[in-house]
């Protein structure tokens, strides 16, 4: 018997919900809360009748939070709103005795800047408690560490190389609109570049690294070097690193329009004055293009996220990529949301049910690549998202 949170109704909530709905034996008491219960509704009545309580609450506010903890006794929160309330959500948990999963790191709202630091902080806290947090339990961050894990635990004795490689190959129509929360995305897409090499962080401008990779059943897509923030974990759970890399891959398109918003001061998050009120502009932004969460309904292609890694097995040097592929349409049908939430929620929902099944159950705050890859693996390819293995192949990087 275990009674779930979720919170955020947006794109990944929706798939959270209808995932978390699917497996009645982990799951046997499902709510989703958020700060417009409107949009929970909304996805309580697709997912069908009964199955899900819904309620309001701002996460920005840790008394509403912990009443609403008190209310339903969940025994796991899901945090899918924005990486901002990760930390209220936290002390919630801490409050109250619920344990907590979420899929970004947090982010304070007036700097565009993303680390663990301030989540791992609460790791004795957790663990006094006998707590469990689980950070970053999508897919990027996710499974990237779950495969990286069960890379090292099956197929090397130590990893040297990793490069994790996200394509989004799919078309949404749109001439231009973001795969998840607008805000979150252009601040992370639109910093410098980053990446470890022997023992430290070296920076780049934002995109100054490309070239093309090829992804399987898609072809060659232009990736870019940014920072993402599972190399932060990676290389501390993983030191014989000696690189580790992040690579997306961005349409001439997107790129015009990312470079227009940043040149005419849209992509800013310091708040100006309009008509006498005080707006951020990402914000504004946000409110115009498209809601992530629409744009299933005419999404064609596909997504490829994997982990291409190269080390030494038995003293020799040998490579692997391991990969998933994510059909936008399949997502779509399944739970009316695009291909990034779905690949989003998915791994979310496992997460919970490692937890609740007590797979992955310890105290203190941990990321995905310090629990057992196994079970977590099983479950992917039952669930939606199947994975795939290549031995000794070139892996372009
Ligand atoms: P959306 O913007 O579509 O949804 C966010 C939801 O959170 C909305 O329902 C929003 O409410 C709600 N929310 C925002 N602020 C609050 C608050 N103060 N209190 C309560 N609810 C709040 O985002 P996505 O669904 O696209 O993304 C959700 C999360 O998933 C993000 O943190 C994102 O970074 C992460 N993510 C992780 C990935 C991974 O692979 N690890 C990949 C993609 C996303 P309202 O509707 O009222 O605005």
């Amino acid at each position: 018997m275990a009674k779930v949170l979720i919170i955020g109704a947006g794109g990944v909530g929706t798939v959270v919900a209808h995932k978390v709905a699917g497996v009645p034996q982990v799951f046997t008491e499902i709510m989703l809360a958020s700060r417009t219960k409107s949009k929970c509704d909304i996805i309580a009545k697709a997912v069908g009748p009964n199955k899900i309580k819904t309620a309001q609450v701002d996460a920005d506010d840790v008394g509403q939070l912990i009443a609403l903890f008190k209310s339903f006794n969940p025994n796991i929160v899901i945090n899918v709103a924005l990486p901002y309330q990760d930390l209220t959500i936290m002390d919630a948990c801490l409050e109250t005795g619920v344990n907590y999963l979420d899929t970004a790191s947090y982010e304070p709202p007036d700097v565009a800047k993303f680390e663990y630091k301030l989540q791992w902080a609460y790791h004795d806290r957790f663990k006094k408690a006998g707590l469990t947090a689980i950070l970053g339990c999508g897919f990027d961050p996710g499974v990237t560490g779950v495969f990286t894990a069960y890379a090292l635990r099956h197929h090397f004795d130590e990893i040297h190389y990793l490069d994790i490689v996200d394509c989004n190959a799919g078309d949404h129509g749109k001439p231009f609109a973001t795969n998840f929360n607008p805000e979150i995305n252009i601040r992370e897409v639109t910093q410098r570049g980053k990446y470890w090499e022997d023992g430290k962080w070296i920076e780049t401008e934002p995109h100054e690294i490309h070239k093309p990779l090829n992804y399987p059943n898609i072809g060659p897509r232009e990736s870019y070097l940014i920072y993402h923030e599972e190399l932060e974990s990676l290389v501390k759970n993983f030191p014989a690193l000696k690189r580790a890399r992040f690579w997306m891959t961005f349409g001439q398109e997107y790129l015009t329009h990312l470079r227009v918003i940043q040149n005419i001061g849209m992509a800013g998050i310091k708040p100006v004055l309009y008509e006498g009120k005080e707006i951020v502009p990402l914000q504004f932004l946000k409110a115009v293009l498209p809601n992530p969460g629409e744009l299933g309904e005419n999404y064609t292609g596909e997504t490829s996220i994997g982990c291409r890694i190269r080390g030494v097995k038995n003293g020799k040097e040998k490579t692997y990529y391991i990969y998933n592929n994510c059909k936008h349409q399949d997502a779509y049908k399944e739970t009316g949301a695009q291909g990034v939430s779905y690949t989003t929620g998915v791994p979310a929902m496992i997460g919970a049910m490692m937890f609740i099944t007590g797979k992955w159950k310890k105290a203190g705050v941990f990321n995905t690549e310090e629990f057992d890859p196994d079970p977590f693996m099983e479950q992917l390819k039952l669930h939606g998202l199947p994975w795939h293995e290549l031995h000794d192949v070139d892996l372009e990087v």
